[in-house]
């Protein structure tokens, strides 16, 4: 590195639409003077063994993966975590140099920042829990439900109901009990278990900003007190689905919290030293959604 370069972090998507990732990092590494920048890297997919290429001949440390690069960023991993063999997907990568080239290590912080979150709510979860979706970040939940949580069982359901037992499928290993399970997320035997959950999490984008009208879920008026419903999408802070939990009675998280506690992961893997905690909430609270 030249004087005055910085270590240089970026998120790799495609599309990048808006992220509060550089907001969050940024303020950090400015609070600690920690001379890291975090930049966004929009690369389509067919580029993506290309720009990893390139980053290696930069001052790179890191990166933060989000869609569609999840899964397919293992291929160009030398090492990976546990947890991102399980998932099967990473959203951290730390690039270690060394005078032989390097190793790339691959993590997935959305697992650990999940059930942090969860840890910290007052409400504990021990009943039914049903996810919905079967993307990538179902699969976290998924995972982290029955690796790390007393859930008695967990509903994976989606629209295409092979993707949700193509999902259960591929954690059959980590599920001993064999607590995960499949459902059509329009099945009216669906409804039945959204009736008994303690946990109901949307891992789909459903509802997400500009589309802030849509419902991930059709029986919203089911929900009642002493559920937690948990919506992954931060933006917005509440969605038309957690505002339906609320006004059932239901509590609520969205899913800000989370974003922030696998941020603080992957800077800790980056940086080694903690993210400046009251720094990153005075830069989000001074930022406003689109
Ligand atoms: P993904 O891999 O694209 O998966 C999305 C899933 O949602 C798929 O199963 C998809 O079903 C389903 N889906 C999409 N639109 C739907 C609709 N209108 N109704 C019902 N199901 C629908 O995406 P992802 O990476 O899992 O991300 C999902 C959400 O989690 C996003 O909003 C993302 O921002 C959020 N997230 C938040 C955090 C955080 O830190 N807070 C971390 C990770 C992800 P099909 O297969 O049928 O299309």
């Amino acid at each position: 590195m030249t004087a005055g370069e910085k270590h240089l972090i970026v998120l790799l998507g495609y599309p990048l639409r808006h992220s509060l990732s550089p907001l969050i990092h940024n303020a950090s590494f400015e609070a600690q003077e920690l001379p890291f920048e975090y930049r966004l890297d929009s690369v389509e997919p067919e580029n993506l063994a290309e720009e990893i290429a390139r980053l290696k001949e930069l001052p790179f440390v890191g990166a933060n993966i989000t869609v569609p690069h999840k899964t397919a960023v293992l291929d160009f991993l030398d090492v990976s975590s546990e947890v991102v063999q399980a998932v099967g997907a990473a959203n951290t990568l730390v690039w270690n140099r060394s005078s032989n080239g390097g190793t790339l290590l691959g993590e997935n912080t959305d697992v650990g920042g999940f059930l942090h979150t969860l840890r910290h709510h007052p409400r504990s979860v021990s009943g039914p829990c049903l996810i919905l979706g079967a993307g990538g970040a179902a699969r976290a939940v998924a995972f982290g439900l029955i690796d790390s949580s007393p859930a008695e069982t967990v509903v994976v359901a989606a629209r295409d109901r092979k993707r949700a037992e193509e999902l259960v499928k591929s954690l059959s290993e980590h599920d001993a009990d064999s607590r995960l399970h499949a459902m059509d997320i329009n099945d009216e035997k669906t409804r039945v278990v959204a009736r008994d959950a303690s946990l109901i999490v949307n891992a789909t984008p459903a509802g997400m900003y500009p589309n802030v009208e849509q419902l991930p879920w059709q029986w919203v008026e089911d929900f009642h007190e002493g559920q937690l419903v948990y919506d992954l999408i931060y933006n917005p802070a509440e969605t038309l689905f957690l505002k339906a939990a609320r006004e059932s009675g239901a509590e609520t998280m969205g899913g800000l919290d989370m974003l922030v506690e696998q941020a603080a992961l992957s800077y800790l893997m980056w940086t080694d030293i903690p993210i400046d905690r009251p720094a990153v909430d005075r830069a989000l609270s001074a930022n406003d959604f689109p």
